[in-house]
């Protein structure tokens, strides 16, 4: 029998489910126990349903799993959520009054003014927010959100920063892969010797999640970070692996190797208590020419950690520089399992 805490994942087929699957095989805390997707999948083996396209083989205990409908009815405590955001805000609250924990991807709870918005190494204290969604929403169970894929690479660049040098304005400019749409998203004949300027929604939450995140928690509401993001989204044929160009202007002045420096010894919560999931080093800082790039550096840190590389000045603002990080591995499913580590180091599991 093992003492492992069984946990399920919602929406296991897509894209985002099948890394939650790949990432949870062998966790040393959590089991992956149930499976589950929309009617169309539901009834069927979890290898007959889903479209798997990871690098290694499904693994042999989920192969067999019955695909389960996504109702409150799965025998663990906690899901991990991969569902489509038309559907996700609705079964993750059913989720959540039956007692689950959740820890959701989707866009759908991120801005709730009760719900985490959580990034272990910025902004565990968050956390502290279930209590008031748990008295709001009177449910046993919690939801809590990862960022969007695009956001996590911003913020996690920008936080270092903004704690030594204080952040007052912000462009940034993505390049984002293609499995940011999920499977099988866009046909290839559009995006074949392509770039398309437009990801629906995207460019709202990149200038809004991380102001939540950076944000002070104060009694049960967060007061957002006071500086202003302007972002460009684009879908570039790239695999894996979200790249942005940013340029921020400072509070107080700082050369490029400060700013180097603050990025690279940036160490927080997840690294002191070594979550299973959290990377050594959450920024690792590159001074190749021409790196970070997404074939090479998208999994730095078991693509867990952010790489971040032409730092320079900025002849407009006061510093650029490129950042990188894995879509579906911290922009998703690893970000959810860590979130997951931090919540059952600090007793919520319990
Ligand atoms: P996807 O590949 O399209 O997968 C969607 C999943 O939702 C599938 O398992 C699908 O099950 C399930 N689903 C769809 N309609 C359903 C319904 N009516 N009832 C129950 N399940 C349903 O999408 P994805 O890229 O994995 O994205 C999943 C979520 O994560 C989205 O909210 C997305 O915005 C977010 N996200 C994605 C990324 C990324 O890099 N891809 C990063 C961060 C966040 P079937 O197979 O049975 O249809």
């Amino acid at each position: 029998m093992s003492n492992k805490i069984p946990v399920g994942v919602l929406g296991a087929t897509g894209a985002v489910g099948q890394k939650f699957v790949k990432l949870l095989e062998n966790h040393p805390w959590f089991d992956l126990t149930e499976v589950a997707a929309s009617d169309r999948s539901a009834g069927k083996r979890y290898e007959e349903a889903t479209p798997w396209r990871q690098y290694t083989p499904i693994p042999e205990p989920v192969k067999n799993l019955e695909v389960k409908p996504c109702e409150p009815a799965l025998d663990c405590k906690l899901v991990f959520s991969g569902l489509d955001s038309s559907v996700a805000g609705e079964v993750e609250e059913e989720f959540a009054r039956a007692g689950y924990l959740v820890l959701s991807n989707s866009k759908n709870h991120r801005m709730d003014e009760d719900v985490p918005l959580l990034v272990p190494e910025i902004n565990p204290d968050h956390l502290g927010l279930i209590e008031t969604q748990r008295r709001n929403r009177k449910w046993s169970g919690a939801i809590v959100t990862n960022p969007n894929c695009s956001t996590i690479g911003l913020v996690m660049a920008l936080a270092p920063i903004h704690y030594k040098f204080g952040v007052a304005r912000v462009i940034v400019t993505t390049l984002q892969a293609l499995s940011g749409a999920g499977y099988p998203g866009h046909a290839a004949i559009d995006m074949l010797g392509n770039v398309i300027p437009f990801i629906g929604g995207e460019e709202s939450k990149v200038e809004t999640e991380p102001l939540k995140i950076m944000g002070a928690l104060e009694g049960d509401r967060i007061r957002f970070a006071d500086f202003r993001i302007s972002a460009h989204t684009n879908r570039v044929f790239v695999e894996d692996g979200h790249m942005e160009c940013v340029s921020v202007e400072l509070r107080k002045k700082a050369s490029p190797e400060e700013v180097a420096r603050a990025l690279a010894d940036f160490r927080s919560l997840p690294q002191e208590l070594s979550l299973p999931t959290a990377p050594a080093r959450p920024v690792i800082v590159t001074d190749e020419r021409d790196r970070p790039q997404p074939r090479f550096d998208s999994g730095a840190g078991a693509g867990m950690s952010a790489v971040v590389g032409r730092i320079r000045e900025c002849p407009v603002f006061d510093i650029r520089f490129v950042a990188l990080s894995h879509n579906t591995i911290r922009g998703a499913a690893g970000a959810a399992i860590l979130n997951a580590e931090l919540m059952k180091a600090r007793g919520y599991l319990d």
